[in-house]
């Protein structure tokens, strides 16, 4: 099948040619005939899987091609899709991706997000914008103060909407949606399905279109995944020891909390390993910098929260490192998905100590294999240990970190994955990511 066999404009297959992509992922496969046909869609897709052109293209061929005449100019546009993401990493992406496969139509777009200045923004909004993509924080900041016009939105897109909620973001959503025209159509992607993205599909979307994919078996199949069984305090050295044995110099470690990334970047300085951390207090500068370096080369670590993981697109990534597990066991997939892409492979390897073992019974479930365990000389565990309670947050930051997830831990409040779903998507393009332009190379939460 190719994207012009599903029913897109010339000039965007053309768009979509010239990233090199020559055929429609399962997700766009699904997703792109489901949208042009002016349904709502309720997609589980995860990052990876091709799901931002699987929502783009077919907006863009609609908007392009609809009954509404083109203003001749900017300034005579009104905002018809709306795309809300919970990062402001994502915000971007979306919207380069917008430009990129909007290249040959007639239609702008804009992106705006927390943590610049809002009036840049005004001004591209008062420009005139056919589509706008916005993290919900910033979206609401411009609606209060009445620079952003919502009046004729046909097309919303809620994506990574678990995100979204994960985030605390679902007042913000709501007050979003109080506003827009009541004839619409919605969009919803989620990687995961808890009760509270239920009800809010169940709230938003009219007899939608139902489409699930899993995300990344492919690249989950050439990733070496293992691990190492360790003493909850023995984690720091056992990392340090597999660096330095094993010479890795680009090492992506995930920790749960953001005060045990900062903690661990000061343990590894003293064993003359250099990283960072990045996370959500980190200011927007020092997580380009450190992410930056990271790429260089001249970082050996770069330690990461989930959240502020989100918009890392670094090409063959070697190694992550799970210092600790997460907690939602859809984390696992997505982080270990940072390796291993384009075709390459890559190493996971996860320190696991007593007090994850259920995090790691419910991963194993969710990837349906068990992972290969090694125990490594010199750091052999205390069989006798007794579980702890893990903390979900760092501590002394009230709000700070995400919200624990107890209820999800288990996989317990997530949909049973359609049986009939695809697996795959496609691996990263030789091209890479589009790079958001400057200034919109920004990280972290929406607002
Ligand atoms: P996404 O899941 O939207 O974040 O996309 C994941 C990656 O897949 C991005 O780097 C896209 O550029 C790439 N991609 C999107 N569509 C295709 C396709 N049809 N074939 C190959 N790669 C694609």
């Amino acid at each position: 099948m190719s994207f012009l066999d599903l029913g897109l404009a010339e000039g965007i297959v053309r768009a979509v040619t010239e990233q090199g992509y020559s055929a429609p992922t399962p997700i766009q496969a699904q997703a792109i005939p489901a949208v042009l046909a002016g349904g709502d869609l309720l997609a589980g897709a995860q990052t990876g899987t091709g799901k931002t052109a699987g929502f783009t293209l077919p907006i863009l061929h609609r908007l392009a091609t609809s009954g509404v005449k083109h203003a001749s100019t900017t300034s005579q546009r009104t905002i018809r899709a709306l795309v809300l993401t919970p990062t402001r990493e994502l915000a971007a992406q979306v919207e380069e991706s917008v430009r990129t496969y909007g290249k040959y139509v007639n239609l702008s777009s804009a992106v705006i997000f927390g943590g610049v200045g809002i009036n840049p923004q005004i001004k591209l909004l008062k420009q005139g914008v056919d589509i706008l993509v916005a993290t919900p924080g910033r979206l609401l900041d411009h609606m209060q103060q009445g620079t952003v016009n919502l009046n004729n939105i046909e097309i919303l897109v809620l994506d990574e909407a678990d995100r979204m909620l994960d985030m605390g973001f679902i007042r913000d959503i709501r007050k979003v949606l109080a506003v827009l025209p009541p004839k619409r159509q919605n969009l919803l992607f989620s990687a995961t399905f808890s009760n509270e993205i239920k009800a809010l599909a169940n709230g938003l979307l009219n007899a939608p279109t139902m489409i699930e994919v899993a995300r990344l078996n492919s690249t989950v199949e050439i990733i070496d995944q293992k691990i190492h069984p360790v003493d909850r305090d023995k984690k720091h050295p056992m990392l340090a020891y597999l660096i330095k044995t094993h010479n890795w110099s680009q090492v992506l470690v995930f920790t749960r909390t953001k005060h045990g990334a900062n903690k661990l970047v000061e343990q590894l300085e003293k064993d003359g390993i250099t990283g960072m951390a990045i996370h959500g207090n980190k200011s927007q500068s020092a997580r380009t910098k450190a992410l930056s370096e990271f790429k260089d080369g001249k970082l050996q670590v770069l330690v990461a929260t989930d959240i502020a993981a989100r918009g890392i697109d670094i090409d063959q990534l070697p190694h992550v490192v799970n210092y600790d597990l997460p907690n939602v066991p859809e984390d696992y997939v997505h982080r270990i998905g940072r390796t291993g892409r384009a075709g390459a492979t890559g190493e996971a390897v996860s320190l696991v100590c007593v007090d994850e073992l259920g995090m790691l019974k419910d991963i194993e479930k969710l990837i349906k294999r068990k992972l290969p365990s090694e125990v490594i000389p010199g750091f052999e565990p205390d069989l006798n240990a007794k579980p702890q309670p893990i903390q979900l947050r760092s501590q002394g930051a009230p709000g700070g970190g995400r919200r624990p997830q107890q209820n999800r831990s288990g996989n317990g409040g997530n949909a049973p994955r359609n049986p009939a779903a695809k697996p795959g998507g496609p691996g990263k393009s030789a091209g890479g990511n589009p790079r958001p332009a400057a200034p919109h190379r920004s990280g972290g939460r929406g607002r």
